[in-house]
């Protein structure tokens, strides 16, 4: 049973907590802006930018190897996230935190290092029917490379994996599952540790895609005992260009560097170059600092709410979101799981999607409207796009109920 948003008020003033986000405070086309693209981009809080400007101004310089007092600031500040991460997903070392440029390099990462190393002729690669397509498309080039073979997850009528197809797809072939823990298209939360006990049954490593799940719930990667895990800073209240690979120790230090350059090796000559240790084998060249000095900042930001406060308020607003939106006649919610987060996707038989988003915003409400990277599970629930509206701890009920007289003035064009 969810808790009421009114309950959970009364622990974390989340009102309040609005005033750290100015810029959902201004009007948009003549309306009150409600942020429902959370899914896409989150916004960030004075906080988190306030940080990224100090940087700026006071501490730029080049990381690592820096002898000078500028150069090992920015290097403190920039390697400090790297423990905030592993607090805040619950790694077991510090080193199994990787700075990465987001979810989609995270992805391209292992699938090459990882799945180049141990992919061979015949082997399998799980992925799932609703997966993104930063979760597709890597997979798909190094099966080509390797000769591997892509073995699908389908989905059911409500959103949910058929997970007795699951297991009947694990045997020895299977080297690596690489799931989606939140879909971004249908909301569904999917059962990743059960997921991740069973490919480890056969040997399997597996990947969770975790860019719809480290903004919005507790994240115990030692729990999971997945082997990798991957998210992005600007879905969760950080700026873009930065992510994060988490990864077990064991597999970091046998896997071989992805890209070549700077800071990732220990010795160079034209004969033989060495390389650094996980996490710099992996960091090669001047990465985004300030971006990964934003992002401590802001799991900082989250924890201070604390991620069980924020899920509880998730939860608590997806639910009145979704049972509202089933009050609009004609609306079709895409993907009915039990198992929700943050995110409801719908359609309407006689109005396109983009019509729909286009006329939202002039109403000042921001959905996203499309495939929304995952055109398979599209394809799956037979529609080309859909109009969806993503959550997050700032939004309020009255953001939900301007969308929902939003759709109602929207369907009047249309009858
Ligand atoms: C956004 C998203 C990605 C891609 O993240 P980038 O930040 O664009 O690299 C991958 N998977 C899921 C589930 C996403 O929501």
């Amino acid at each position: 049973m969810n808790k009421s948003l009114a309950s959970i008020s009364e622990q974390v003033d989340f009102d309040k907590i609005r005033d750290d986000f100015p810029i959902l405070k201004q009007e948009v086309n003549g309306h009150r802006l409600a942020y429902l693209d959370n899914g896409a981009s989150s916004q960030m809080p004075v906080q988190v930018a306030d940080r990224i400007d100090h940087y700026h101004r006071y501490e730029h310089s080049n990381v690592h190897r820096g002898i000078h007092t500028l150069s090992q600031r920015a290097t403190d500040a920039y390697e400090e996230t790297r423990g905030k991460i592993q607090t805040f997903i619950n790694a077991r070392l510090k080193d199994e935190i990787i700075y990465t440029t987001g979810t989609t390099d995270s992805i391209n990462l292992v699938a090459n290092s990882y799945g180049g190393q141990h992919l061979g002729k015949g082997d399998e690669i799980i992925l799932t029917e609703m997966e993104h397509h930063a979760n597709i498309v890597p997979w798909q080039m190094i099966a080509e490379k390797t000769g591997a073979v892509i073995k699908v997850v389908p989905v059911d009528d409500s959103g949910d994996l058929d997970m007795e197809a699951y297991k009947s797809m694990l045997s020895g072939k299977t080297k690596i599952v690489s799931v989606i823990h939140i879909s971004n298209a249908l909301g569904t939360i999917n059962p990743v540790k059960e997921i991740t006990e069973l490919a480890h049954e056969v040997d399997a490593a597996v990947l969770i895609d975790g860019a719809q799940s480290a903004p919005h719930e507790v994240i115990d990667v030692q729990e999971l005992d997945c082997d990798f895990y991957v998210f992005s800073a600007h879905k969760m209240c950080g700026p873009t260009g930065f992510g994060i690979l988490y990864g077990k120790k064991e597999y970091l230090d046998n896997m071989p560097p992805y890209r070549g350059g700077g800071d990732m090796i220990d010795k160079v000559s034209f004969e033989e170059t060495t390389y650094n240790v996980a996490p710099f084998k992996f960091e090669a060249g001047t990465p985004p600092i300030a971006a990964g000095i934003g992002l401590g900042t802001a799991v900082n930001y989250l924890s201070s709410i604390g991620m069980d406060a924020i899920a509880d308020r998730e939860h608590a607003l997806v639910e009145y979101l979704v049972e509202r939106l089933k009050t609009v006649p004609g609306l079709r919610l895409i993907g009915e799981s039990e198992h929700r987060a943050s995110v409801a996707s719908f359609v309407f038989d006689h109005i396109h999607a983009s019509d729909m988003g286009t006329l939202l915003d002039k109403r000042g409400i921001a959905v996203r409207t499309g495939h929304h990277c995952a055109q398979p599970i599209m394809r799956r629930f037979n529609v080309p796009a859909t109009t969806r509206a993503s959550l997050s701890f700032y939004n309020t009920e009255e953001d939900i109920d301007q969308l929902i007289d939003g759709i109602k003035y929207v369907k009047t064009f249309f009858e």
